[in-house]
């Protein structure tokens, strides 16, 4: 029998802001090569779920485990900090690329600071990720010539700089013409395929939720009411909340 470890598992999140519960006892699997996606009302504590995660957030209580290993012990970072926190990358919905640089320079700058790659090495990572979201092509453009998509097919190959094996995205495509996210979302959908990526996905888009989530999550008041497979949440869920939410966004 093989036993399948989660490649991040936390347990308990708990965060408050002034008094209020964001994250309320969460608990929450990401399975290597898994597509999640993230769905609830603005305000339900999405984005505080990834930036915990993400080691952007300090939690107030909660353990997460990412790759076998401790991280976070009772909401405080462990000595397997950065071990964990290597494997994961973050997009956002805001293009958070330097204006002023080209595309090389953005991809180059962290892995080259942080892994101390060369000029050489870290060329050819970037080589490699452009590739992978479709714009090699791209490579000296300056970021301010690019359209919203190319930009955030570069923030995700930026992420990929870093060799995560689990990348969170936050809202990446909710300021894109639904044709140009369909177009970002499919990067996605392939690196998973191709690389065994594991996606966690905040996002309105239902279409992409029933057609490439491994699973959805349904975030309500800080809690995760519904987890279950894209066909079991949208079409035989009984949680009222979630149908309204459904219903509200399509
Ligand atoms: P979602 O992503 O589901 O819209 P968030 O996780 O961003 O929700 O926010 C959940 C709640 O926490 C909201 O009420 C928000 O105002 C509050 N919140 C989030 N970040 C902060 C912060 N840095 N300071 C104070 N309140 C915050
Ligand atoms: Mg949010």
């Amino acid at each position: 029998m093989t036993l399948t470890v989660p490649l991040v598992s936390a347990r308990n999140l708990r965060k408050e802001f002034h008094g209020q519960p964001v994250l309320d006892g969460v608990d929450f699997d990401v399975a290597s090569g898994e597509v999640s996606v993230i769905i609830g009302k603005s305000g339900s504590g999405k984005s505080t779920l990834l930036r915990v995660i993400a080691g952007l957030e300090a939690p107030e209580d909660g353990d997460v485990t990412i790759d076998a290993k401790l991280t976070l012990s009772g909401g405080t970072r462990t000595a397997d900090w950065s071990h964990g926190a290597a494997m994961v990358g973050m997009v956002f919905q805001s293009y958070t690329l330097w204006p002023h640089m080209n595309v090389l320079d953005n991809l180059v700058l962290a892995p080259r600071k942080v892994l101390g790659l060369s000029a050489g090495e870290a060329r050819e990572r970037a080589e490699a990720a452009l590739d992978e979201v479709g714009m090699a092509h791209h490579i000296t453009s300056r970021c301010t010539q690019l359209s919203g998509g190319e930009r955030q097919r570069v923030a995700i190959a930026r992420a990929l700089m870093m060799r995560p094996r689990v990348l969170l995205c936050d809202e990446i495509t909710s300021a894109l013409d639904p044709p140009v996210a369909a177009e970002v979302l499919g990067v996605l959908a392939r690196l998973k395929q191709e690389d065994g990526l594991a996606v966690v996905l905040v996002t309105h888009d239902m279409a992409f939720a029933s057609k490439a989530a491994d699973r959805v999550v349904f975030f309500s008041h800080g809690r995760i009411a519904v987890d279950a497979t894209p066909d079991e949440a949208f079409h035989h869920c009984e949680d009222p909340e979630l149908k309204a939410f459904v219903d509200a966004v399509r």
